[in-house]
């Protein structure tokens, strides 16, 4: 038991959950100085609440202010010294990994969300779904929400673009408002249900989705520790679309607000040079891209496995027996090469035996192989599958060169035409824009555009993505692709095969959704509300 003073007492109350426990919250305190109470851990034999109460509450006579609700109390200015001094001086990264910020960005491009979304450790987002959220407000001077990248304004290209986006605009309200009705004929059930008018709200979001341009403003929101932020701006700042800069730049001005200390670096001289390395590796590839260039349509969406690990059962096998063995990697390998397929076959489905939901993960041997694909369709399931950190992913420039998808229901509901319409008119001005602009001309791509990525992922990651992403409320083209991905994997595996991915919904909802389009045609024929086109 810890022994306090009576006035101790009153002030650790404040800023940590209890007084004598070994394990305890810190509250009400600035970012900086709990990441400095935490790195001292590794430097002082004193106990945390010692350390704060002798090295940053302050002296009696500013202990009015604490009533005030500001840190004036605190000995802030010290904490942030001390960051000066390990992080700038010393180049320590990982203590500004001990405190972290929530950043909203509102208004910006879904084009622009990406680069942000493609970092990876210790950031955390969320977005405006457009899953579940309308897209078709508009501003006080009735214009749609999206963006106007100055490249183009000033460009002579300014009129083809306001044209094409506001086109996709206007058809996706119409369809995202018209569709509702029909889908209630199509899809009955009862109106007074609240789940089921959302789940009817939500299929017209999914169904005119495709339409949406990446420059349709979204809101996202950011909580990461100040290491990642400081990545984050610095590479930002490399970026080369003008958007994504202006952000970065925003973001830092904030942070500067909440956690300046840990970020200081991503504007200095040190952030100038990385910076310059990136551009710079940018110019020199510049040449050969050149040589990289061609035209292959894919008229249909595909997912092809492009390399795996042709040894991956066996490596497995060797990282489930090494952590339970005492030998050497190359003595344990030798003594597994002598087991029976059948003993092998035992060990690997004991040691994923057990899972009883999707959420239980399998072990972490799984890490061990890998595989990569390429995967061609629309643009939303790039959107909806990049979000995965662990993923290794690489996409080509956005383009509407490769054509477009359309949802049956959309055919079946009688909209095909505009919406046709729209996504070529747009797929044009995209096209002659990229001529001169390819950066800027990704605004006019749309969720509907079939894209070209690349992933890699290990057996443990798949498991998490297949299992998730097949589930019955994922949107129907990732679904898709996630059971493609599981499919094909499971082909590589034989015994892993069969029991690698228990919570895979394998439901061939094409199939049954190619039932379900002849029922609704008829439905709709029968009823006469839904002309096919
Ligand atoms: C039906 C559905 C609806 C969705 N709707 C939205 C939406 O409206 N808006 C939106 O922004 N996103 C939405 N998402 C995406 C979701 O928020 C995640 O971004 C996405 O599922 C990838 O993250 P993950 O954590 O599942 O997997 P991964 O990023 O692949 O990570 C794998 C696992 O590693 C662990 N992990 C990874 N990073 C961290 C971390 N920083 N901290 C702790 N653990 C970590 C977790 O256990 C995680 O499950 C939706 C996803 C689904 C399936």
């Amino acid at each position: 038991m810890r022994r306090w003073s009576q006035k101790e007492k009153k002030i650790l109350k404040n800023h940590f959950t209890n007084l004598n426990d070994n394990v305890f919250g810190l509250v009400n305190l600035p970012e900086v100085i709990k990441g400095t109470l935490f790195s001292r851990y590794s430097r002082s034999g004193k106990n945390l609440r010692r350390l704060f109460l002798d090295e940053f509450w302050r002296h009696r006579e500013l202990r009015h202010l604490w009533r005030q609700n500001t840190w004036k109390h605190l000995d802030v200015g010290r904490a942030e010294d001390f960051y000066e001094r390990v992080l700038v001086g010393y180049g320590d990264n990982s203590v500004a990994e001990l405190g972290g910020a929530h950043i909203a960005l509102e208004n910006i491009s879904i084009l622009a969300t990406k680069p942000l979304e493609e970092h990876r450790l210790g950031l955390s987002f969320l977005e405006k779904s457009t899953r579940y959220v309308y897209f078709d407000r508009r501003d006080k001077n009735g214009d749609y929400l999206f963006y106007r990248p100055a490249e183009i304004m000033n460009s002579s290209f300014r009129d083809d673009y306001l044209r094409a986006v506001n086109l996709l605009f206007d058809t996706y309200s119409h369809l995202v408002r018209e569709l509702q009705p029909k889908l209630k004929r199509l899809i009955p059930g009862d109106e007074k249900d609240p789940a089921y008018r959302f789940s009817i709200r939500a299929k017209a979001c999914d169904l005119a989705r495709p339409l949406l341009p990446l420059a349709a403003l979204a809101n996202m929101g950011i909580y990461a520790n100040g290491r990642a932020f400081e990545y984050l701006i610095t590479t930002l700042l490399a970026h080369p679309l003008d958007e994504v800069r202006k952000t970065a730049l925003a973001m830092n001005r904030e942070l500067r607000k909440i956690i300046p200390a840990f970020i200081k670096r991503a504007t200095s001289e040190k952030g100038e040079v990385y910076r310059k390395y990136l551009q710079n590796r940018r110019w020199q590839l510049k040449p050969w891209q050149k040589q990289w260039q061609g035209k292959e349509i894919h008229k249909k969406p595909l997912v092809r496995m492009v390399d795996y690990d042709r040894s991956a059962e066996s490596k497995i096998l060797q990282l489930i027996a090494y952590s339970r063995s005492n030998l050497s990697y190359s003595e344990l390998k030798r003594r597994l090469a002598k087991l029976t397929s059948r003993q092998k076959k035992q060990i690997l489905r004991d040691y994923l035996a057990g899972r009883q939901n999707r959420f239980h993960k399998p072990g972490r041997a799984l890490e061990e192989v890998y595989f990569s694909f390429e995967i061609v369709a629309d643009w939303g399931v790039y959107k909806d599958l990049m979000r995965h950190r662990v993923l290794t992913r690489h996409h080509q420039t956005f383009t509407s060169g490769l054509g477009y998808r359309m949802p049956p229901y959309v055919e079946v509901a009688g909209f095909a035409k505009p919406y046709r319409r729209a996504m070529e008119v747009a797929a044009a001005a995209q096209q002659a824009i990229a001529k001169k602009m390819p950066v800027a001309s990704q605004y006019l791509v749309n969720h509907g555009s079939i894209n070209r990525f690349y992933i890699r992922l290990n057996l443990r990651e798949a498991v998490h993505l297949v299992e998730l992403r097949s589930q019955r409320q994922g949107h129907p083209w990732y679904r898709e692709v996630a059971q493609e991905i599981g499919r094909q994997i499971k082909g590589k595996l034989p015994i892993l095969g069969k029991i690698v991915f228990p919570f895979m919904d394998e439901n061939d909802y094409e199939l049954e959704r190619l039932g379900a389009f002849r029922k609704l045609i008829a439905k709709a024929e029968k009823l006469g509300v839904v002309p096919l086109s």
